[in-house]
Order: structure tokens, then C-alpha cells, then sequence
């Protein structure tokens, strides 16, 4: 074989083989440095945002910020007008409204921002063997023995009988206590470590430590727990009934660092997906006057199946349209049947030490950009909504037209886990979407 014959296979291939594998290779020093800048702002954003409520005032503030204003549907509004609505403290939406009429349709990009954490039950607060400790539900997809024994800080809200709110925030500054879910010796835990790790940990053991020391010597009865709510009362006014119209919750208590040598990652809690919400966020932001309006909408209870008034199943996003087409004069249905959505989750990336739960040729792969998902679900892509070809093709297009460094990926192998995403909510509205 002759080195003329070499290179017409090697021309051959380049024309028809799909490009691997170039990712950040391909990106200037000046280009990863503008990602390293944004992402200064996407660190300061996760650290802010760790439950739903503190991402959507988190969000506000930014988009104030930004020349966006409050939503009042007595206005009417004109192209390059900047709007948000919150929903309920736990779900917000950015409007920029566009040149064309929303007959055309609008363009959505959507992320949630609750993240898996414990949730303290109703009755939370108890004493066991002079230890007072609080009751915990733990809310979406957790691996439990990643709860136990690190330092967790308490935050959320507690709405009192007269309507009055406080926001709760211990264990996020130096200076502050921090609490944890005890784990077992390893002297003792030869029964522990030989258990499947789902009965490592049930639900309820996570129980969280939270003091030791009597509120005196009397002869009462759980004078510990007596102690804890008398601090609680001294420093916040709640009493133990008080608990059962809370919204308390326990995350980790570190905040984001960068990891490896080479700075060139992010170690954070609720990555998933804050990850995405604040790209989102930061589209809105900057979308001076777009052609279609572009909307990000940030959703809660993705975790726990997008139910309830403020996931992505409630109306609030629905209700909106209709006002905006009304306003303008259009059918609510003529805008959504030609909308389009970006549904922003995240994927997993290939991880060589655990190889066997991808499948190497369809994963995404780190520094190979974002990457798009034509349909998530499992079991036989059950529960998904299947982007279309025509759609895939469109996203591709723009892709590469805008120069944006992106790669495809399912999430792991067949039937090896797999999960949904908002997408098909929105799907399901007759928008186009695409995670
Ligand atoms: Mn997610």
C-alpha cells in the first residue's frame, strides 16, 4: 500500500466518520479563560442557591440586577421588555419578550433548582439516651451513606400561625454549629459492612444529632430536647409545634471548590442541576432583543416527579402564555404548537473507574461541551419524551453554526438505570423539546 492510498482513506474518513473527541483541544487559552470567568459567577450562584427558595431569591436578585422587573399583566409590553415571575417563592420565570409575535412561538430554556437533601419531618424533634435528634424524610434520589457523617447545615423556612415567616440558615458560616446523621465505628460495623448497601442505611435512620446537654439538673423528663428548644425559642421564637408548618432542610455544609491540580473542575452540592439552571438564568440575562421571546423557567420538584404547584406539571408556566397571547391578541395553543424548548438536565459523564455502567460509544465525555440528549427514560426509553429527527437536526445545525462545543449522550447503558427529566412535561404541552 502506497502512501497516496493511505491518505485517501484518511481523507475518506474525516468526510464521513463522525469528529470525536476534539472538545477543549480546539479551544484557545482565551476561550477557556472566558469559561473560567463564568464559571466564578455559576460558584457564587450554587453556593447561594442550595434549596429552591434561596435559587429563586438568589435569581431575582440577579435579574433585577439586569433591568428585569416584576411581571404586572394590567401592562402590556413590547419587544426587549425584561420580566420575571416567582411562583410561590420556589419557582421563577424571565421573560425577554421578542420582535416576532408569540404566534410564532417562544423559546424556552428550563432547568430546575431543588436538589436531593433530607427534609425534616412534621414532628421532627426527639430524645433518645441524652442525645436530642431530628426525624428526616429524605427527598429525591440519594445514595445514603453519602449523608452520613459530614457536616450538614439546616436551612428553609418556618411560617408561623399569624403569617409571619422566618428564613433558616445555620451551619453555612464559620462561625456557625453545623449538624450530622451518625455513622457506626468501624470496630463495630462488621454486621454493618457485610449488608447490600440499600439496607446499609434505611430511611429511617437518618436521624440528625443535633445536641447532648440537659437544659438543667432537674428531675424532668428529655430536659436535652428541652434545652434545643429553648435555644430555638430564644433565637427564633418557634415552638416544637411550630415544626409542622416549616419547610426545614438539611445539605451539605461546604461549599463549591475547585478540584484537581489543575483547577479544571468543580466540586459542588446540587450541581444537578444548578448547573443548568444558572446557564438558563444567564441566557435570560443576556437576551438584549431576541426574535422570538425567550423565556427560562426555573422549576422545583423535578427530584420527586415534577408534581405539585410549583414543578413542572403545575400551570403556572401554561397560565402565563395565555396571558401573554392574550395580550397579543393569540390563540394560547397557536403559541406553544410552535414553540421550542431546551430542557436542561444533566447527563454523566463517562467515569473510567466505573466503565461498566456506560456504554463508551453513545456517553458524554468531560471537555467535550454540552451535551444533548435526544431522549432519556428506561426501561425501552419508557417515560421519555424522543426529540424528533427534524428537531435533533435543527439543534444540530444551530450548534455548529454558533460554534458551540457539544457532544451527544445517553445516560448509561440499556436498562442500566436511567432517568426522566421536565422534558416531557413540556412535550407534552406540543412544544418541541430537547434535553
Ligand atoms: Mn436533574
Amino acid at each position: 500500500m502506497d502512501s497516496n492510498e493511505k491518505s485517501k482513506a484518511k481523507q475518506l474518513k474525516e468526510k464521513l466518520f463522525v469528529k470525536k473527541g476534539v472538545g477543549i483541544k480546539k479551544l484557545s487559552a482565551e476561550e477557556i479563560a472566558k469559561a473560567d470567568e463564568f464559571c466564578k459567577g455559576y460558584v457564587d450562584y450554587i453556593d447561594h442557591a442550595k434549596v429552591e427558595r434561596e435559587a429563586v431569591e438568589t435569581s431575582v436578585k440577579i435579574a433585577e440586577e439586569n433591568g428585569f422587573v416584576k411581571y404586572d399583566n394590567t401592562k402590556t409590553y413590547k419587544a426587549g421588555d425584561r420580566v420575571y415571575c416567582v411562583n410561590r417563592n420556589k419557582n421563577i420565570m424571565l421573560t425577554v419578550f421578542g420582535k416576532k409575535s408569540v404566534a410564532e412561538g417562544v423559546r424556552f430554556a428550563i432547568a430546575h433548582i431543588d436538589s436531593p437533601r433530607l427534609d425534616l419531618k412534621p414532628n421532627p424533634l426527639y430524645e433518645a439516651n441524652d442525645l436530642a435528634m431530628l426525624k428526616t424524610h429524605y427527598y429525591g434520589g440519594i445514595k445514603k451513606y453519602q449523608w452520613t457523617a459530614i457536616p450538614l447545615a439546616l436551612h428553609g423556612t418556618v411560617a408561623f400561625k399569624d403569617g409571619s415567616c422566618i428564613n433558616v440558615k445555620i451551619g453555612e458560616v464559620e462561625t456557625d454549629p453545623c449538624f450530622c446523621v451518625t455513622d457506626l465505628l468501624p470496630h463495630l460495623a462488621q454486621e454493618q459492612t457485610s449488608k447490600p448497601m440499600n439496607k446499609v442505611f434505611t430511611g429511617e435512620d437518618m436521624n440528625v444529632l443535633i445536641g447532648s446537654r440537659p437544659f438543667s439538673n432537674d428531675e424532668e423528663s428529655e430536659l436535652v430536647k428541652l434545652n434545643i428548644l429553648n435555644i430555638l425559642f430564644e433565637k427564633y421564637g418557634i415552638l416544637e409545634e411550630d415544626f409542622l408548618s416549616a419547610e426545614l432542610t438539611l445539605v451539605p455544609a461546604f461549599n463549591a471548590k475547585d478540584i484537581g491540580f489543575d483547577r479544571s473542575m468543580i466540586g459542588a452540592y446540587g450541581h444537578d442541576d444548578k448547573v443548568c439552571s444558572y446557564p438558563a438564568l444567564m441566557a435570560a440575562i443576556n437576551a438584549e432583543s431576541p426574535e422570538y421571546t425567550a423565556i427560562t423557567l426555573l422549576v422545583d420538584k423535578e427530584e420527586t416527579g415534577s408534581d405539585g404547584n410549583t414543578g413542572m406539571k403545575s400551570t403556572f408556566m401554561e397560565n402565563f402564555i395565555c396571558e401573554i397571547a392574550d395580550a397579543q391578541g393569540v390563540k394560547a395553543y397557536t403559541a406553544l404548537n410552535n414553540s421550542k424548548c431546551l430542557s436542561a438536565d444533566v447527563n454523566a459523564a463517562y467515569d473510567p473507574t466505573y466503565a461498566s455502567a456506560y456504554e463508551a460509544n453513545n456517553s458524554s465525555y468531560i471537555n467535550n461541551g454540552v451535551v444533548i440528549t435526544k431522549y432519556t427514560g428506561s426501561g425501552g426509553k419508557y417515560g421519555t419524551s424522543d426529540a424528533s429527527a427534524e428537531y435533533m437536526a435543527e439543534i444540530r445545525s444551530m450548534l455548529q453554526r454558533e460554534n458551540v462545543l457539544w457532544q451527544t449522550g445517553e445516560l448509561g447503558k440499556v436498562d442500566g438505570g436511567g432517568g426522566g427529566t421536565i422534558a416531557k412535561y413540556v412535550a407534552n404541552l406540543n412544544v418541541d423539546v430537547v434535553d
